[in-house]
């Protein structure tokens, strides 16, 4: 069990997300339609990031805890977008521990009364570690499974929801030579990405979801503030796709990985926000995250562009 004052384990260690098959019919319709959901156009969504369902650890009991809740959100709430890592872990395991996960997961997830948009984590990827097992000719082996089944086919894709855009990123790449995953956005992305705003304009506000986050304090909150974060922690690129997006008005950049709940603003330039949502397993099912408990955040977004979050737990003991 990695602690969570130890940075570099813990960022090894803590990494995750959730989607829905259940989700997946609505999702394609809403998106289809562009979701005209009545009333002054706000909404409100829930970001379920780093869930991490296994069959031990009361994981499922406690994922359907935090659905339960969120199926009592109220009709305001159109949504739910995860932010990576649904299942314990797909990295280091067999392929048909993977299915396993991702039965168990959907099982779960049948129970959500609402569309569901997946962001893909880095324990959602098959076989990427020193120590996987899962051959590169089997169909669980890399990012296949979750594009297939949670990514509409991809595993980065936009969408428009009462006039706000979302773009959920893949921001996990492959070391090959190392056999290790590493957090960073590919000039393939890139280049979608910078026509995809193009298309959306300079006005309409943007929310982007990230499983890696572009930026962290947590190492400097926790240890050496001179020390730099591993090339898993953090999106290593950010600074480019930044640049890519600070031409358009994003006004938060929502992530997962590190499961701690965080909130950075830089006030005087891009007026973009950063957090970083917390897990809804928490420490990964073993208690709270340095007090913060396991939960979820509600985004509101208003219809004159601005936002509020509010992390919430679920009552999860
Ligand atoms: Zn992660």
């Amino acid at each position: 069990m990695a602690s969570l004052n130890s940075p570099t384990l813990s960022r090894r260690s803590l990494l995750g997300v959730a989607a829905g098959i259940f989700g997946l019919s609505r999702l394609t319709e809403e998106t289809t339609r562009g979701a005209e959901s009545g009333g002054d156009g706000a909404f409100n969504f829930a970001f379920l990031t780093d869930i991490h369902v296994t069959e031990k650890l009361r994981a499922a009991e406690g994922l359907r805890a935090c659905i339960n809740s969120v199926n009592a959100l109220g009709a305001e709430t159109a949504f739910v977008v995860t932010g990576g890592d649904h299942i314990m872990d797909g990295l280091a395991v067999d392929a048909a521990e993977v299915r396993a996960q991702w039965a168990l997961y959907d099982e779960c997830m049948k129970e959500l009364r609402l569309p569901v948009h997946h962001t893909i984590g880095n324990h959602d990827i098959g076989g990427w570690a020193p120590k996987g097992t899962i051959q590169t000719t089997e169909p669980e082996f890399g990012k296949a499974l979750f594009a297939q089944k949670y990514g509409l086919g991809r595993t980065y894709r936009s969408f428009d929801h009462n006039g706000w855009h979302f773009i959920l990123l893949d921001s996990i790449q492959f070391d090959e030579l190392n056999k290790e995953y590493y957090g960073w956005i590919d000039d393939a992305q890139l280049a979608w990405l910078a026509a995809d705003l193009k298309q959306v304009g300079q006005t309409k506000p943007v929310i982007v979801v990230t499983h890696i986050p572009f930026f962290s304090v947590w190492s400097q909150l926790n240890g050496d503030p001179r020390k730099g974060e591993g090339p898993k922690s953090l999106v290593n690129n950010a600074a480019a796709v930044r640049k890519v997006l600070g031409e358009y008005n994003v006004k938060l950049v929502l992530s997962g990985h590190g499961h701690v709940y965080e909130r950075i603003e830089l006030a005087h330039y891009n007026r973009t926000t950063y957090i970083q949502g917390g897990a809804v397993c928490g420490l990964w099912w073993r208690g709270k995250v340095m007090g913060n408990p396991e939960g979820y955040g509600v985004v509101s977004c208003k219809q004159d562009g601005t936002f509020e979050y509010e992390y919430r737990g679920y009552g999860w003991v």
